[in-house]
């Protein structure tokens, strides 16, 4: 079984680094959390005092961080000058996708392997392990990380060179955005018209309206009743990391030359919601902002 170092143990972390060990592997853990490495201990994980000491004799390391700016840190001062040679480095955050580069190039010019490996699926997915992996970087290095991904997700794709998880992750997102807009404009319409949820639910979700920000992730109580929406919004996936992907979106689309009029609008109506104090509510409690509270 492999040695893993595993940085950054919140949300999905946590549960993915209990996955690589219920998989009999040998998981170094460290966050800049006490509480989230003591969660991850109990579920099997050893504590490391700091990143660097948790890499140090790492076969492979997986970092599930906050945003670009965090990776870029923790890959410099702690990471790169720390792993040996041979250590595969698989990044699970969603970052920019100039961070995923900038990073895998410092990894290659070290002469070590790294992977861009963005996640689908919340926390739900982390924790019961049906996560979509979309992973950028060389054949090889995805051929040696799968069977560890394999343990902590269900499809695993190799999207292309290294930065090409990361634009598959963006994309994805501004499209779940955009959809959890749409779904909750439907409840709020219904609740409106006199509807009850769950006869539009059951409804819908068996319709051309269907979509996973329904199904999975319904943003009104009952209907889905492991959503966030039954638990006053707590994450889940916080509004932040919403609006941070989209606005890594808008960048890319103004880079790229792309149209993308609803991502737009999606990014302002979210930047709205998390600058009203929701910074830390789940994303799909933007339907209260929608309901107008
Ligand atoms: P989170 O805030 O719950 O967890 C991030 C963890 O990183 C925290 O525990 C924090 O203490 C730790 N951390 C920050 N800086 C650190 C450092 N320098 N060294 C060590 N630990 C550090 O976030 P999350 O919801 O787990 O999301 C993590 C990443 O996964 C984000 O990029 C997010 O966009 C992405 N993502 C989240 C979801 C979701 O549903 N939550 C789904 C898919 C992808």
């Amino acid at each position: 079984m492999a040695k893993i170092a595993f940085i950054g143990l919140g949300n999905m972390g946590g549960p993915m680094a209990a996955n690589l060990c219920k998989a009999q592997h040998h998981v170094t853990a460290f966050d800049l959390a006490d509480a989230a490495v003591a969660a991850a201990v109990e579920k099997g994980a050893h504590k490391a005092p700091s990143a660097a000491a948790a890499v140090k004799d790492a076969e492979i390391v997986v970092t599930m961080l906050p945003a670009g700016k965090h990776v870029r840190e923790v890959y410099e001062k702690d990471v790169l000058p720390n792993v040996g040679k041979g250590t595969l480095l698989i990044d699970c955050s969603t970052i920019d996708v100039d961070s995923a580069r900038h990073v895998a190039a410092l990894a290659q010019k070290a002469g070590l392997e790294m992977l861009d490996a963005p996640v689908s699926g919340g926390v739900g997915g982390a924790t019961a392990g049906p996560l979509t992996f979309m992973t950028g970087g060389p054949q090889a290095s995805f051929d040696k990380a799968r069977p560890i991904l394999e343990k902590m997700g269900k499809n695993i794709v190799l999207a292309g060179p290294s930065g090409s998880g990361q634009a598959a992750k963006i994309c994805n997102n501004m499209m779940l955005a955009i959809s959890m807009i749409g779904v909750s404009e439907g409840f709020m319409l219904a609740k409106r018209l006199g509807l009850d949820f769950q006869k539009l639910f059951d409804i819908a979700s068996t319709s051309s309206g269907q979509s996973w920000a329904m199904t999975s992730y319904c943003p009104v109580a009952g209907p889905v009743p492991a959503s966030p929406a039954n638990r006053d919004y707590q994450p889940g996936f916080t509004a932040a990391m919403m609006l941070k992907d989209l606005l890594l979106a808008q960048q890319a689309s103004a880079a790229a030359g792309a149209a993308t009029p609803l991502g737009a609008e999606a990014a302002q109506l979210f930047s709205l919601f998390v600058n009203s104090g929701n910074a830390g509510k789940d994303f799909s409690g933007i339907i209260k902002m929608l309901d107008g509270k």
